[in-house]
C-alpha cells in the first residue's frame, strides 16, 4: 500500500444491529490502521459513521470528521476524533470531504450514502476525478444496486465502462488492495475509451 493515505467512507447516520456488518466494520477499522490511512467521513457518532469512527480511535487511527453546522447537534457531531471540519453547508462537506481523500469506500447506508456515493461516482464518470471508489458489499447488501446498473447498461444508459469504475468486494482486505492499484487512465484514451466527446 502506498497511494492511499486517506480514504473517504460513506456510511449510515443509523446501525441496524448486524453481526456482519458490525464485523466488517471493526475490519475496515483495522486494515486503515494497519496501512496508516487516515480515515474521512462525515463526523458524526451515531450509527454505522459512530462505529467506524471510535473502532479506528481506539486502535490508535486518524480520524477526521467534515459535517456542516446545522448536523452538528442532530447528527451528534463526534467528540473525540482527531480533527473535526465545520462547513456551512452540506455541498461544502462534500467537496471537503473529497478534497481531503484518495479515494472512497461505501458501506452499508440509506439516502445520505448513496447521494454521496452517487455524486462521487459521476465525478468519477465525468473525469472531474481521478480516485477510485470501491463497495464494500457486505452480506450482499449492495447486490440490488448492482442489478440496476446492470439493467441500465443493457437499457443503455449507462456505458459497461463506466459501471466497471466502482469496485464490488465483500473482503475489505481485497477492496483496499484494488483500489491501493488503481491507476488512473490518461485523458485521451479516458474520453475515447468512454465515448464521452
Ligand atoms: P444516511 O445514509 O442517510 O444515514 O446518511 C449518511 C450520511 O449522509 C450522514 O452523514 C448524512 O448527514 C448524510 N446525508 C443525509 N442526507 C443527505 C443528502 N440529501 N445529501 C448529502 N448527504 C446526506
Amino acid at each position: 500500500m502506498n497511494k492511499l493515505k486517506a480514504v473517504c467512507v460513506y456510511c449510515g447516520s443509523n446501525f441496524n444491529g448486524d453481526i456482519h456488518l458490525r464485523n466488517a466494520i471493526k475490519k475496515l477499522a483495522e486494515i486503515l490502521v494497519e496501512e496508516d490511512i487516515k480515515l474521512v467521513y462525515g463526523g458524526g457518532s451515531v450509527g454505522v459513521m459512530g462505529l467506524l469512527a471510535n473502532d479506528v480511535l481506539e486502535l490508535g487511527g486518524q480520524v477526521t470528521g467534515v459535517i456542516p453546522q446545522f448536523l452538528m447537534d442532530k447528527e451528534v457531531g463526534h467528540k473525540g476524533i482527531t480533527e473535526m471540519i465545520i462547513t456551512e453547508n452540506m455541498h461544502q462537506r462534500k467537496q471537503k470531504m473529497a478534497d481531503l481523500s484518495d479515494g472512497f469506500v461505501i458501506l452499508p447506508g440509506g439516502f445520505g450514502t448513496l447521494e454521496e456515493f452517487f455524486e462521487v461516482l459521476t465525478w468519477l464518470q465525468l473525469g472531474l476525478h481521478n480516485k477510485p471508489i470501491g463497495v464494500l458489499n457486505v452480506g450482499g447488501f449492495y447486490d440490488p444496486l448492482f442489478a440496476q446498473m446492470e439493467l441500465m447498461v443493457q437499457s443503455k444508459f449507462l456505458k459497461p465502462a463506466n459501471r466497471d469504475l466502482v469496485f464490488n468486494e465483500a473482503d475489505a482486505n481485497i477492496l483496499i488492495d484494488k483500489m491501493d492499484h488503481f491507476s488512473a487512465v490518461p485523458d485521451e484514451v479516458w474520453y475515447k475509451e468512454r465515448d464521452l466527446i
